[in-house]
């Protein structure tokens, strides 16, 4: 069992402080709902998590094991087991598909994977994602569908194999049937080895992979963790009832 732990992390964006101590402990094994107004801080979180250059951290810190995340590159987090799955899948013209999947995959190995087995597990994942496999040959994301970047994402975790999957809104731009796939997917990757964060707003998507723990994240803080009747409050009640505890949003 590996664990990622946050504790009392604060980030900032030049002078505005976005997260204002956050502190969260995921195990592998687990799978984690992160729910939470627009603007609060979620993708914020998931980015530091993962590296991102133009978030301050201020104050905190994030472990895996005993390893110091907050002192690794992008680069060293991702072969230490973080994948970032991306609200807003950059384009990157220039760079088939298949190519950057290759580039990724093989940073993470002693040795460089055998091209023939790379096509073989590519071919297949495309498969079962039912992806059309012109993508790959395509430029990365370029001209791709807002559902199409999400799968591609998730065919990045499945060619990674992460520890830690943080999948920011994947379910957005998904139709309900591409939803099932990517929800099918996710739900592949469960092992005592696995864990994943997704944020999302839709109870649909925590219907198809039921997260064990939920946390509501409000104004940078999380204001509540509990179970799947979480979910079911927020899909019911929105986040009104989150005003009277008294708590600013954003
Ligand atoms: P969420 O994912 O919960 O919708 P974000 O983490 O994306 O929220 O954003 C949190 C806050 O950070 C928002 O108020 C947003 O306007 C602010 N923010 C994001 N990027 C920048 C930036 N480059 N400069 C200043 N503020 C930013
Ligand atoms: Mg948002
Ligand atoms: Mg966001």
């Amino acid at each position: 069992m590996s664990t990622l732990k946050i504790k009392d992390l604060h980030v900032s964006i030049g002078e505005k402080e976005i997260l204002k101590g956050i502190n969260l402990t995921i195990n592998t094994g687990e799978i984690h709902a992160i729910m939470g107004p627009n603007g609060n801080g979620k993708s914020t979180l998931l980015s530091v998590i993962m590296g991102h250059p133009k978030y301050t951290v201020t104050k905190g810190t994030i472990h895996i094991d005993d390893q110091n995340v907050l002192e690794m590159s992008v680069d060293e987090r991702s072969k230490a087991g973080i994948f970032l799955g991306m609200q807003y899948p950059q384009e990157i013209p220039g760079v088939t598909t298949s190519d950057f999947l290759r580039a990724a995959v093989n940073a993470h190995q002693e040795k460089p994977v055998s091209l023939f087995k790379f096509v073989r597990n590519l071919e297949k994942n495309i498969a079962d994602l039912k992806m059309d496999e012109n993508l790959a040959h395509r430029y990365l994301n370029e001209g791709f569908s807002g559902g199409e970047k999400k799968r591609n994402e998730i065919l990045q975790m499945k060619l990674l194999q992460p520890k830690f999957a943080l999948l920011d809104e994947i379910d957005s731009g998904l139709d309900v049937d591409a939803l099932k796939i990517v929800a099918n997917a996710i739900g592949e990757m469960k092992s005592n080895d696995f864990a994943c964060v997704m944020v999302s707003h839709y109870e649909r998507l925590f219907e198809l992979v039921p997260p064990s723990h939920v946390h509501v994240l409000v104004n940078g803080r999380i204001i509540l963790s509990g179970g799947k009747e979480v979910v079911e409050k927020i899909d019911q009640e929105g986040y009104e009832w989150v005003k009277e505890l008294g708590v600013e949003v954003l």
